[in-house]
């Protein structure tokens, strides 16, 4: 590939565009009025506004994406996460428009972004699944019969969500009757779809993932676990790679689960196989995510490779280079997502970025979206950066990182790095001793 255009922003286009400058490829941006001031529309060869703010008249409008991309004559299109990435009618647009599609095919897209399909691929291929239902569930009347069968605590799903959105926790039948219609329909307004589903709700769990990738020539390998349970909302804060919570027995049953679920879909490029852990250490597979993560650096930093680069070496027909027992974790390391956001609330807080000033220390590596000056803007996802650490042990990487919330600054808007301090000073978590529901069993998360 000479050419790759970027679907995206912020952050993760200025690290798409690092690699595309490592490997000697030029790199198109696109921006949105909101964004024409963000480091990466300078950082990128060229780039082009794609039109207003609002997401359906930008980052998400497939036909002026598609026509820069053609009259570009762009090799391939990144698409970041969040956004298109997991859209399965753009990965086909863009493949019937004779260009790579940087990512797995749109028929993978399409069978693992519909949870029910997955759960059913998944367990016909042996992978163990939450327990609950593999159909979606009619009505309300059907669902309590349902969750009678599990026994409560369930949780209530649509088949179509994502990023915590579309689901809920019920303790009993008057919680499930409460949620039920409410929970449907904010699935139609978010996803376009009010498919629904019962899981069992796993107490005391934590969430650990696998990254896979696959070069679509037969080749599968995994680049070991992030645990990422340090969650607010169903969202991820925290992540860390390896897991305090693995032992070597059930790190490996983990990673051959996420391989079969791979090769069940021949998978290529990256993607990642999550699963809920009890806490007697069995794991049940969550969901799929047929894309980079947000969370990948942490990976990177504990193997060594550049999964960009791997995503487009594998796009442009490449076998993969490494043998699986050529892989391996070394050292630990950390993610921190910094958001513009209240650290007691979690409310976004947009606004204008005064000052910014990460501290510069071995080790830490900062993926940032903004620099002094910029504005946050409402119309997205307000993550400002992402502070990653790594360490040759779990115990420097926490010293590492307080040392650097320490000197850290930012001042103009509200941001959750008091919330990483308090994190970074708590007893559990120093130990490694955390679940899903850390932060408000802690009582650092306000009910809102
Ligand atoms: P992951 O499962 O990879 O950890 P999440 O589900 O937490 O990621 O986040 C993916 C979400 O990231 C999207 O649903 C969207 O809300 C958000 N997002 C999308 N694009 C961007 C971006 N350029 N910068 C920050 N966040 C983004
Ligand atoms: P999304 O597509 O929004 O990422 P997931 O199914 O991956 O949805 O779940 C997001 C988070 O919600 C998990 O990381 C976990 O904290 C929680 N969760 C989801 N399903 C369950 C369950 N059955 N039991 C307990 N927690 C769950
Ligand atoms: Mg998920």
């Amino acid at each position: 590939m000479r050419k790759i255009l970027i679907a995206n922003r912020g952050e993760i286009a200025g690290r798409i565009i690092r690699t595309c400058n490592e490997m000697g490829i030029e790199s198109i941006a696109v921006y949105s009025d909101a964004d024409s001031e963000l480091p990466y529309v300078k950082q990128a060869t060229k780039a082009f506004r794609i039109g207003e703010p609002p997401v359906m008249k930008s980052y998400l409008n497939v036909n002026k994406l598609l026509e820069i991309a053609l009259k570009e004559k762009v090799d391939g299109i990144h698409p970041g996460y969040g956004f298109l990435s997991e859209n399965s009618t753009f990965a086909k647009k863009v493949e019937e428009s004779g260009i790579r599609f940087i990512g797995p095919s749109w028929q993978v897209i399409d069978a693992m972004g519909d949870k029910i399909q997955a759960r059913k691929t998944m367990k016909n291929a042996g992978v163990p699944i939450v327990p609950g239902t593999v159909e979606p569930i009619s009505d309300l009347e059907e669902a309590c019969r349902v969750a009678n069968e599990i026994g409560y605590p369930i949780m209530l799903k649509a088949s179509s969500g994502g990023g915590g959105i579309g689901m809920v926790r019920c303790d009993d039948e008057p919680s499930l009757k409460k949620a039920f219609v409410s929970t449907q329909q904010r699935a139609k307004a978010y996803f376009g779809s009010d498919l629904m589903f019962i899981e069992k709700y796993i107490a005391g769990a934590r969430h650990i993932e696998m990254q896979i990738f696959g070069d679509g020539q037969g080749n599968i390998v995994h680049l070991f676990e992030r645990d990422c349970s340090i969650q607010r909302r169903n969202q991820k804060v925290i992540e860390e790679s390896p897991s305090p919570f693995l032992n070597e027995t059930i790190r490996n049953e983990m990673s051959e689960a996420a391989i079969k679920a791979a090769r069940a879909v021949s998978y290529s490029n990256a993607g990642t196989v999550e699963f809920i852990v009890a806490e007697d250490g069995q794991f049940y597979f969550l969901e799929m995510n047929t894309r980079l993560q947000v969370e990948h650096p942490v990976t990177e930093m504990v193997t060594g490779l550049d999964l960009v680069r791997w995503q487009i070496e594998v796009a442009s027909g490449k076998p993969l280079t490494l043998l699986q027992n050529e892989i391996a974790q070394k050292g630990h390391s950390m993610e921190f997502r910094l958001y513009a956001e209240d650290p007691a609330t979690f409310l976004p807080s947009p606004g204008k970025l005064v000052t910014l000033h990460f501290p510069e220390m071995v080790g830490v590596r900062v993926d940032g979206g903004y620099e002094a000056g910029n504005q946050v803007s409402p119309f997205y996802d307000p993550m400002i950066a992402k502070i990653i650490v790594s360490d040759s042990n779990r115990k420097g990487c926490l010293l590492k990182a307080k040392a650097f919330f320490n000197d850290f600054q930012l001042t103009g808007i509200k941001c959750n790095s008091p919330l990483f301090e308090q994190i970074l000073n708590d007893d559990d978590f120093q130990k490694g001793n955390y679940t899903t529901a850390f932060l408000t069993e802690k009582q650092l998360m306000k009910k809102s």
